[in-house]
């Protein structure tokens, strides 16, 4: 089995999920008391989110290969990202390590593509809505991202920050999410995305009212597909 390497902590709510579903996957693949191989470099999410709201992007991208750094020294064999949105900081990290960064957008973008949808809604934080790494990345895959109008941009944004990653889950954001998945299948919308990694804890793929895709869930077992690899 190969070493795992998270970038965690962003936030450790979600981060404490992939840790659950790597783990959870591995004993469903291998039995008995099988159980993931991994390293974990879990951040000051505080500082994270300061560095988000200051766009110092440069900052956070070099603090993020530093931990990724530090997890290929304590022999991770690949690296994960746990966060949709510091994905905009892909390529620095990628650039810190030798081993591969799997990477949830083309993660993702193969779950979609396997099951014949071109246009998700994705819903996410205003960062990876709006600053378009997201939108052109999964482009490169032929897959045409759409988001919800600023309103509901602003609605997501803030039902991210101010409850999933505090630990919070309301049923009543939970309408507000599902009246955006209402309106953007009305729109066209013939898929939806999880985008955050957080959201799978407020929304269900099973009762979804658009097919889903949960970012956390796809990109956990791709890491265990790396991990079991011939
Ligand atoms: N975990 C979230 C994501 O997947 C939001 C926290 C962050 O901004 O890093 O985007």
């Amino acid at each position: 089995m190969r070493k795992i390497g998270l970038v965690g902590g962003m936030s450790f709510e979600a981060t404490a999920i992939y840790y659950r579903k790597i783990n959870e996957a591995v004993r469903a693949r291998l039995g008995g008391f099988n159980s993931a191989d991994l390293v974990l470099g879990s951040v000051n999410f505080q500082e994270v989110v300061d560095m988000q709201k200051s766009a110092r992007w440069d900052d956070a991208g070099r603090h993020l290969g530093a931990v990724a750094k530090a997890l290929e020294g304590a022999g991770a064999q690949c690296v994960l990202i746990c966060a949709v949105t510091m994905h905009l900081v892909a390529p620095a990290v990628e650039a810190a390590v030798s081993v591969p960064v799997i990477h949830v957008i083309d993660e993702t973008a193969a779950k979609l593509k396997a099951a014949g949808f071109r246009r998700p809604l994705l819903i996410a934080t205003r960062y990876t809505m709006e600053n378009g790494f997201y939108q052109a990345r999964m482009e490169r895959h032929g897959i045409d991202v759409v988001v919800p109008d600023a309103e509901g941009r602003t609605a997501t944004h803030d039902i991210i920050f101010e409850e999933l990653c505090a630990g919070v889950v309301k049923d009543s954001s939970r309408e507000v999410l599902l009246g955006l998945i209402q309106t953007a299948k009305a729109q066209g919308a013939d898929s939806l995305i999880f985008g955050c990694t957080e959201i799978c804890m407020i929304l269900d793929v099973e009762t979804s009212p658009l097919p889903a895709f949960d970012s956390t869930d796809i990109h956990a077992n791709a890491a265990v597909d790396f991990a079991l690899a011939e």
